[in-house]
């Protein structure tokens, strides 16, 4: 499956995947990806549609959000 990884190292809290990905990004203080866990600033998911996830990280300006 698809993984979808988010690196708060980068991730400037713009907030634009969460508008554009609401089903993957939450804001809860922090932008987060959801049912990830982090380990030093980075989390990852597996989904099985990556549509969503595609179109955020092409929508982040700092390419925080990576598709594999
Ligand atoms: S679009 Fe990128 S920089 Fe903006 S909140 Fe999301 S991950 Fe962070």
């Amino acid at each position: 499956m698809p993984k979808v990884i988010h690196d708060r190292n980068k991730c400037v809290h713009c907030g634009i995947c969460t508008s554009v990905s609401p089903d993957l990004f939450e804001d809860n203080g922090k932008i987060t990806l959801k049912n990830a866990e982090y380990k030093d600033g980075i989390g990852s998911v597996e989904v099985e549609d990556d549509t969503s996830a595609k179109s955020a990280a092409d929508a982040c300006p700092v390419l925080a959000i990576e598709v594999k």
